[in-house]
């Protein structure tokens, strides 16, 4: 199964992507992980995308298109794979069609979490205190601002890119975890 996780910040992505992962064995692509692990061992992509991480912008999309596409070619990815968190606008979108469509592959489908704004500020909170080894540098109120309004600005409009692809399921993402997973396990049909 190869599909996207579409949702804002707070919105649960990481936790459905995990239970996608145990129940049919695909593998989680997480660029923001990516990221973090690429920060926290001091790389050249760490060095370029710690600050911007920290403010809550988005790096730089040759940044994240290049990690991905190195990433799917892995033998852990020939299973299937969740995107989670990537991509994050219209140009990152484009350039993961055309990578897909070089490599042979397709989408099964987008799954977008709606969840209330209002919601997620405490969803965050929450990660924030509960986070082994402290909370992520960009769980902080105004940070966290920002990753709000950047998903209204520029990962928001992928809900009508996919949504005119006809490849977007939608599923109520203020609901408990277990309940989520299982309105996921119905769009895609394997519930
Ligand atoms: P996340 O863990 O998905 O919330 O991502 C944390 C941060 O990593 C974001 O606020 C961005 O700064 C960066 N990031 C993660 N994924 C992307 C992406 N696809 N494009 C650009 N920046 C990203």
């Amino acid at each position: 199964m190869k599909l996207i996780l579409l949702g804002p910040p707070g919105a649960g992505k990481g936790t459905q992507a995990k239970i996608l992962e145990e129940k049919h064995g695909c593998t989680q692509l997480s660029t923001g992980d990516m990221l973090r692990a690429a920060v926290a061992a001091g790389s050249e992509v760490g060095l370029q995308a710690k600050e911007i991480m920290e403010r809550g912008d988005l790096v730089p999309d040759e940044i994240v298109v290049g990690i991905i596409s190195d990433r799917v070619d892995e033998p852990d990815c020939a299973s299937g794979f969740i995107l989670d968190g990537f991509p994050r606008n219209v140009a990152q979108a484009e350039a993961l069609d055309a990578m897909l469509e070089n490599k042979g592959l397709s989408l099964d489908a987008v799954v977008e979490l709606g969840v209330d704004d209002k919601i997620l500020v405490g969803r965050i909170e929450k990660r924030a205190q509960e986070t082994e080894g402290g909370p992520r540098a960009d769980d902080n109120v105004e940070a966290l601002k920002k990753r709000l309004e950047v998903y209204h600005a520029q990962t928001a409009p992928l809900i009508g890119y996919y949504g005119d692809k006809g490849v977007l399921k939608t599923v109520d993402g203020m609901a408990d975890i277990d309940d989520v997973s299982n309105q996921i396990a119905e769009v895609l049909g394997v519930g």
